[in-house]
């Protein structure tokens, strides 16, 4: 099926600027739109057709590519979810498959060369940890379901480990060459998947593959200070390759489980510390726990109040590959006396009665400057 040229359908020249583009594109959307065009079954595949336009010729250097190339730029992939790469011209080595590598490279998820080599996929392991254990780091075992090297044919995937034989459809290519227009379009051979090997007596064991599953037990150092979210590569360990190709890598991703005590801020924790009444009027000290499993002792000085904040220096997180640590902030919480006692009671209520400004200032100034303001307040509307 011939492609129709993406600037007919989008009815501009070769050298329209963006924007007539994108304007031209509104237009015939609108236009083409399915949800106006339900009786036009033409319509939805014109629809489709200005999209795919569209978005090969906003892009600058798709439009670029396909300046150059026309649509045979675009062909040619559908394999591994690359597909650039497949791209190549007549003529030996492959130049324009390096162009594109270098053109596309993002798009291709990092320029790797896909294609025919049988590089073991990346392995994703997810791990919990606590903040216990972010703060010290942490050895752990883990074990990953993966594949393995198989052993019956030492990776070669043929039957005790006889070599594959060169490919006859490609002869070792690992690409078949065909005719399109003006251009020779390479493919990947479709014989050998691009390996330019093929196995005549597969192994038994792995069924040709060179590789079988396994779990793999690894050994893994979760250094002091990593954050919710960190990633850790384990280069090579991912899955074995195709018939001998390299491996794939592991990614192991932390998360941080919730500790019951301490709020994590970067490098600092803070920690909200019930204060009971009498501590927080007279002062005093009190023990709090901190990150290394120790107590320290933080003074509390008379008239606390609730939201005061008092810090431990360095006695907060760890810091990634550095000796350096946080702080710890203790947050105070006043705790107001409950389940009072006939006694308690009453000395409270003496206390109330002795009345509150013995030597002129008051006990509760923040209350009392408050409800005067209350006081003002109302006059000003009553009056
Ligand atoms: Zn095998
Ligand atoms: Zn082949």
């Amino acid at each position: 099926m011939s492609k129709r040229d993406y600037y007919e359908v989008l009815g501009c020249d070769r050298n329209a600027s963006a924007d007539e583009l994108k304007k031209a594109y509104r237009k015939l959307a609108m236009q083409y739109h399915p949800d106006r065009n339900p009786d036009d079954p033409g319509a939805a595949d014109k629809f489709k057709e200005l999209n795919e336009a569209y978005d090969c010729l906003k892009d600058e250097q798709k439009r670029a590519a396909y300046d150059r190339f026309g649509h045979a730029a675009f062909e040619g992939g559908g394999r591994g979810g690359g597909g650039f790469a497949d791209f190549g011209f007549g003529g030996g080595g492959g130049g324009f498959s390096d162009l594109f590598e270098e053109m596309f490279g993002d798009m291709m998820g990092g320029g790797r060369r896909g294609q025919g080599s049988g590089r073991g996929a990346d392995l994703r392991f997810n791990m919990e940890i606590t903040l216990e254990e972010a703060f010290a780091g942490k050895a752990a075992t883990i074990t990953v379901p993966s594949s393995a090297q198989c052993d019956a044919c030492h990776g070669t995937g043929g039957k005790d480990g006889s070599q594959p034989a060169t490919c006859p459809t490609c002869h070792g290519h690992g690409k078949v060459r065909a005719q399109q227009g003006f251009f020779t379009i390479e493919r990947t051979c479709p014989t050998c998947q691009g390996m330019g090997k093929v196995i005549k007596d597969p192994c038994k064991v792995c069924g040709g593959q060179g590789r079988v599953r396994k779990d793999k037990t690894l050994q893994v150092q979760v250094p002091a200070g990593v954050e919710d979210g960190t990633r850790i590569r384990l280069s090579g360990e991912g899955e074995a390759g195709m018939r001998g190709a390299p491996p794939g890598d592991l990614y192991i991703f932390l998360s941080l489980v919730q500790h019951r005590l301490f709020q994590r801020d970067g490098a600092n924790i803070y920690c909200r510390v019930p204060i009971p009444m009498v501590t927080a009027t007279l002062g005093g000290t009190i023990e709090v726990p901190t990150i290394e499993g120790k107590l320290s002792k933080v003074t509390i000085p008379p008239g606390t109040q609730t939201g005061n904040q008092f810090r431990l220096k360095g006695k907060g997180m760890s810091v990634l590959r550095s000796t350096a640590r946080g702080d710890m902030f203790i947050q105070a919480v006043v705790e107001t006396p409950v389940n009072l006692s006939k006694r308690q009671e009453e000395l409270l209520r003496e206390f109330e009665s002795a009345g509150d400004n013995a030597d002129g200032k008051h006990n509760s100034p923040e209350s009392r400057s408050f409800f005067d303001k209350v006081k003002e307040l109302w006059k000003d509307l009553t009056e």
